[in-house]
């Protein structure tokens, strides 16, 4: 086999770091988001040949093995999964690095070959048992995201009664397991004080994530997303692997930084999402609440020559558009509109959508320029001169009790001010909630319409109509 000497590795290594990096700069836009992939598949495709090549010497046959299942299962799963199910298969993998983390911390504080004394052994020990209990959280935190975003779990936050205290007590088992932990493996133990820590970071894990409510569940799952990064880094130190550690960090970071932004976006203190309890659903919006103003229904039709008469017309995309998948035909309505005079703009809600950047996503796979696609901030105040907005399978993004009414477990989340326009045109199938299970007054206001119905069928018809 093939052998690699230790500078070709470096070399090899800080290459991949380097494209990494320029990944992570190239994804942060559209524009560039497509050579940011590439540059991040070239740095794994590297890090991967070093690897094998240079730093693996034995038992190829098991590693060539274990490569076939995981690339098999994991050509398998891009084909199949729906954008739709996007989330949960990236919560799901968050798992894996997890659940990658444990294994690797177990095999080795249990390595017959580990060569360690004296502080280095110590020190290697607490790598093991920090990078164990990151693992662990994250394992078991990631799971229950997936079922959450599944919706195999309910959305509602369970708020178990002193939680908080629960979360210090896990904390401070956590801290005293790992004293007992480096003590007795000083001296050939120090099993059982694993073990025991490692069910208590699962409980957290589940605990952590159980919590949190509907609306905030974007902020954990970047929050995950950044301890899976942390869990790859301390896999790096356990394993004295330079790549991993810059690698894991990188994610780690960016993950915390993107948790920062959606905090922002969703007018949230970091700390109390993470302590849970957000989304409660005990105000007075919570769903089903009474109404006041009446329902007014339109057809695609009616629909059709509002937008034909329209000069600005606001098309705000939801969860809806991408379960429909009506992007295509959102943008065929779009250039006929256009061509029609009429000035369409997109307008972008930071976590609209199932993740971050979801519905920008789905708008660039329809080939609408990315010129008239804004962000909130940039439009939020254009709305009073806006004629008609199309609220395309949107809910809580768009829910004025985010501002009028403090109960609600959604109050305080900037929205999107469509109701300050002329008309707002809402395309859904029924009346039922939104992701964070609320009523939203915006359908029962004198100048919004509902046109029911799924999203993609309704704006074929309404496409047929305008052209
Ligand atoms: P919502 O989930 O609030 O609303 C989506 C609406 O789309 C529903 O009310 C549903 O109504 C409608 N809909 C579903 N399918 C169709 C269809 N085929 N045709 C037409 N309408 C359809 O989505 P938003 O995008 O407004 O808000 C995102 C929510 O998800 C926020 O609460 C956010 O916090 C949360 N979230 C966001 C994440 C992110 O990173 N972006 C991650 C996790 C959660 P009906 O059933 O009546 O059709």
């Amino acid at each position: 086999m093939l052998s690699l000497n230790a500078g070709t590795i470096t070399a090899a290594y800080i290459a991949a770091t380097i494209l990494f990096i320029l990944a992570l700069g190239g994804l942060s836009n559209q524009e560039t988001a497509r050579r940011g992939n590439w540059y991040g598949i070239t740095g794994m495709a590297i890090a991967l040949l070093a690897t094998i090549f240079g730093v693996v010497t034995k038992n190829y046959g098991l590693l060539l093995g274990a490569l076939l299942i995981g690339a098999t299962i994991g050509l398998l799963l891009a084909r199949r999964v729906q954008m739709t199910q996007m989330p949960e298969l990236v919560a799901i993998l968050h798992s894996l690095v997890g659940a990658a983390a444990v294994f690797v911390g177990f095999a080795s504080f249990m390595d017959p070959n580990s060569s360690y004394t004296g502080v280095e052994k110590t020190i290697h020990n607490i790598e093991i048992y920090i990078g164990i209990l990151i693992g662990a959280v994250t394992f078991s935190g990631s799971v229950i995201a997936f079922g959450k975003l599944s919706g195999r779990i309910g959305g509602s936050p369970m708020l178990l009664p002193a939680r908080h205290w629960l979360n210090l007590l896990l904390l401070l088992g956590a801290i005293w397991f790992g004293r007992e932990f480096v003590i007795q493996a000083a001296a050939g133990g120090g099993m059982q004080p694993l073990i025991i820590m490692t069910v208590l970071a699962l409980l957290f894990g589940i605990h952590m994530v159980m919590a949190i409510g509907g609306a905030d569940m974007p902020v954990v799952v970047s929050m995950l997303n950044s301890y899976s990064g942390w869990a790859a880094s301390a896999t790096g130190f356990m394993l004295s692997n330079d790549l991993l550690i810059v690698t894991g960090a990188l994610v780690g970071s960016s993950g915390a930084i993107l948790s920062y932004i959606m905090c922002r976006a969703m007018n949230r203190k970091f700390l109390n999402v993470i302590a849970g309890g957000f989304g409660t659903g005990g105000g007075t919006s919570a769903s089903g609440g009474e109404q006041d103003g009446e329902i007014v229904s339109v057809n695609p039709d009616e629909t059709a020559s509002m937008l034909a008469g329209a000069k600005e017309v606001m098309i705000i995309p939801g969860y809806g558009m991408a379960v429909a998948q009506a992007q295509h035909t959102v943008y065929e309505i779009t250039k006929a509109l256009r061509a029609k005079k009429v000035n369409v703009r997109f307008g972008i809600h930071p976590v609209a959508g199932r993740m971050p950047g979801h519905m920008n996503v789905l708008l660039a796979e329809a080939k609408v320029p990315y010129d008239i696609v804004y962000e909130m901030d940039e439009i939020n105040d254009d709305f009073p001169d806006v004629d008609v907005s199309v609220v395309i399978g949107a809910n809580d993004i768009v829910n004025p009790s985010a501002q009028d009414e403090p109960d609600s477990p959604i109050a305080g989340m900037p929205v999107l001010e469509c109701w300050k326009g002329k008309t707002t045109i809402v395309l859904k199938r029924s009346m039922a909630t939104g992701y964070a299970g609320v009523q939203n007054p915006l359908f029962f206001k004198e100048n919004t319409r509902m046109l029911f119905g799924d999203a993609k069928e309704t704006l074929d018809q309404v496409l047929k109509d305008l052209t």
